[in-house]
């Protein structure tokens, strides 16, 4: 049993939201499906997170410093991010203030991370 499956599943589902997002206003595609460049990603990135090692703590995927991704995977996933994230808090409150809480235990952990 995989006691992390909840987090999985709930941090595959904030990423396919900012793609789907991003995808539909940026690329112009109906909402409903991804374009292939995007579901390229949005494979990619469930792969990473399902093989995680730090799932269990208190990051998404998309904000762990010790980013898994390919560098140029992490620079597409940020620029969805950026684009997609204010979007998205303003759809969900309770979304908002829990990535703020990340952000805020993120900003602990970039500390212990940059020493590596
Ligand atoms: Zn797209």
């Amino acid at each position: 049993m995989d006691k992390f499956k909840h987090k999985r599943e709930q941090e595959l589902k904030t990423v396919t939201d900012m793609i789907s997002i991003y995808c539909r206003d940026v690329h112009k595609t109906d909402g409903g499906t991804l374009c292939p460049e995007c579901e390229e990603l949005l494979d990619y990135v469930e792969k990473r997170v399902n093989n995680c090692p730090r799932i269990g703590e208190q990051t998404l995927c998309s904000e762990c410093s010790t980013h898994c991704f390919a560098p140029n995977r992490r620079q597409k996933m940020q620029q969805i991010m950026r684009y997609s994230g204010p979007k998205l808090m303003l759809r969900s409150p309770v979304m908002a203030l829990r990535h703020k809480l990340i952000q805020w235990f993120n900003t602990i952990q970039n500390k212990a991370c940059n020493i590596f």
